[in-house]
């Protein structure tokens, strides 16, 4: 009989990354640096709401201060620039983080453009994507950053391994790419136009699943013992959260599996809050 896969815990390595990020707050406290977050809310999704209420939660929780700045629908893209120059000289701000999306009428690029680099704790400004490319970078974008602390939390190391990813996002794929390439992995980036997608995904020792599809990845997709990272967050045919694997039938094929909840998700804010310390200092 196949073994089932170890289960990744992404709340207890989060809560545990969290308790270190606190004493690093107390310690810069000390030092008279005061690590400050503002997130910036446009428009009423409500589950950007969700997003942004659970960031300035983890703030709180580790000691970071905080400033919401929920703008209505009808901002127009100079407003918001507006607000985003503010922040960006503003001294008791250290990261400026404006949920995406953005409403239709709102460039979400020139946004970005806007923000500091120095303050991008988000890690989408053309100068940070370039230093991730060189490997030379201060912030990483939260979620591939997360999936890498879960892999170190595992000791699973991607050298020299076949690292395949499904997706190839700016936020998720392509650093996810970038950073297992840094970690020394083969890496293969397969998106909707690749042919013999299952005979890639089966070469995968590291199998990284970003699409938005609920349960497209499949046992037949996945080699015996691989580890199986599902970055995916969607809603199943009953309305239940879900990740892009079916968890149930890759599990007894995988070595190790993340769930979804309770997987990538939670590293995401964790590693928000990681990159707005950083930029404190
Ligand atoms: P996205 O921008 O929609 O990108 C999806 C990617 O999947 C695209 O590259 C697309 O290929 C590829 N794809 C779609 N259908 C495919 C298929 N049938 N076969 C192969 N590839 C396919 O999504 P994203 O922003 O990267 O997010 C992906 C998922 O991760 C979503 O469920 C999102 O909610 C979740 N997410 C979770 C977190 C977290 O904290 N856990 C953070 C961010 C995102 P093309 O490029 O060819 O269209």
């Amino acid at each position: 009989m196949a073994n089932t896969a170890i289960i990744i815990d992404g709340k207890a390595v989060s809560a545990k990354i969290r308790e270190e990020l606190k004493k690093e707050t107390e310690q810069l406290n000390k030092k008279g640096i005061k690590p400050g977050l503002a997130v910036v809310i446009v428009g009423n999704d409500p589950a950007s709401r969700t997003y942004v209420n659970n960031k300035k939660k983890g703030c709180a929780e580790v000691g970071i201060y905080s400033e919401e700045y929920a703008l209505s629908e009808e901002t127009t893209q100079e407003e918001l620039l507006e607000l985003v120059d503010k922040l960006n000289k503003k001294e008791d701000i250290n990261g400026i983080l404006v949920q995406l999306p953005l409403p239709k009428h709102i460039d979400d690029k020139a946004v970005i453009a806007k923000i500091s680099p120095k303050k991008d704790v988000d890690a989408f400004h053309v100068e940070n994507v370039g230093r991730i490319m060189l490997g030379e970078y201060k912030f990483l974008p939260c979620t591939p950053a997360g999936v890498m602390e879960l892999l170190k939390a595992y000791d699973i190391d991607p050298a020299g391994k076949e690292c395949v990813i499904i997706g190839r996002s700016n936020i998720v794929g392509k650093p996810m790419a970038m950073l297992l390439l840094h970690a020394n992995g083969t890496v293969t980036v397969c998106h909707s136009k690749t042919k013999n997608l299952k005979e890639v995904t089966n070469r995968a020792d590291i199998l990284v699943s970003a699409i938005g599809k609920a349960k497209f990845v499949s046992a037949d997709m996945v080699k015996e013992g691989a580890v199986v990272i599902d970055v995916g967050i969607n809603r199943d045919e009953n309305g239940k959260l879900c990740g892009d694997v079916d968890f149930e039938t890759v599990k007894e094929k995988a070595s190790y599996i993340t769930p979804v909840p309770g997987g990538v998700g939670p590293m995401t804010i964790t590693m928000l809050l990681k990159n707005t310390i950083e930029a404190s200092k």
